[in-house]
């Protein structure tokens, strides 16, 4: 879908509590490409009907009108331009975005247009890395610098990471720098509570779970968080969730589609939690 066609659609009239929407970029990954593939694997995964389509805390996402699913986004020229431009057509119409990527580069245009309709945005982030580069091997846009970016231009007012287990030198100086709260996973526990006051964006990058748990990703790094102490962190943290990415998945490493699926049960439960908050 191009950027008018998603114009068009939504100036047609719409229903729905919330947004799903494909961000098909991985021209920012350092190491393998792939996550550009994602959307349609954990599309299918979603609307599979080896499961329903209730979330856990009791929402039927299956009822007609509730998700307004966009469609992947065709890129063009300017990615990110085109990509934030999308994300803020959805927040003006109303419709909280789930956003699919795509490598985790995509989470700084797509931060960039929340930032715009809510000042007071913190951000929770899963992630094994914290993203925080300055530069990663000459790229300022890597997908290993999201945060640096979103931190220098103020788009957060509150940065919590979760499941991290590879900061360098570079990086805890950076997140001392931007005043970054990282949870590192060797400090993450049963009594890690996270609350924040305000409008809060959950980016959530799959490889922050352990490998055990989703092995179709491009840097995967063992001793990480279980499904369930996502899912747990995602439907108790303190705070109003309107909108979220789930990035990283790469479906040339997955098996079985065990990520892809691992990432569909993902959107649900953020998907109640949308609800639920708005
Ligand atoms: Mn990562
Ligand atoms: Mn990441």
């Amino acid at each position: 879908m191009t950027i008018d066609d998603l114009r068009k659609r939504l100036n047609q009239g719409h229903s729905g509590s919330l947004s799903l929407i494909g961000i098909p970029s991985d021209t920012n990954s350092s190491f393998l490409q792939g996550a550009a593939e994602a959307p349609p694997f954990i599309r299918e995964a979603l609307f599979s009907d080896s499961a329903n389509m209730w979330t856990e805390t009791g929402i039927d996402l299956g009822v007609a009108g509730t998700i307004f699913d966009a469609g992947d986004l065709l890129l063009e020229d300017t990615p990110w331009e085109t990509a934030e431009e999308a994300i803020g057509l959805l927040l003006k119409h109303d419709l909280p975005p789930i956003v699919l990527g795509g490598d985790h580069a995509i989470s700084y245009p797509v931060v960039r247009a929340f930032q715009g309709n809510f000042p007071q945005l913190s951000i929770l982030h899963f992630d094994a890395h914290p993203d925080l580069y300055d530069d990663f091997e000459n790229n300022p846009n890597s997908h290993a610098s999201p945060f640096a970016r979103i931190m220098e231009n103020g788009l957060a007012r509150r940065l919590v990471q979760v499941g991290i287990r590879t900061a360098t030198g570079h990086q805890r100086e950076q997140a001392k720098r931007f005043g970054v709260e990282m949870i590192e996973m060797r400090q993450f526990g049963p009594d890690t509570r996270i609350c924040f006051d305000g409008p809060v964006y959950v980016s959530v990058d799959i490889d922050g779970l352990d490998p055990a748990y989703a092995p179709g990703v491009s840097h995967p790094e063992p001793g990480g968080l279980s499904t369930r102490q996502v899912l747990d962190v995602i439907q108790t943290f303190g705070g109003k969730l309107v909108g979220a990415d789930i990035v990283e998945v790469n479906p040339r490493k997955d098996v079985n589609n065990i990520t892809s699926i691992v990432a569909a049960k993902i959107v649900k439960e953020v998907a109640a939690r949308i609800i639920f908050d708005r």
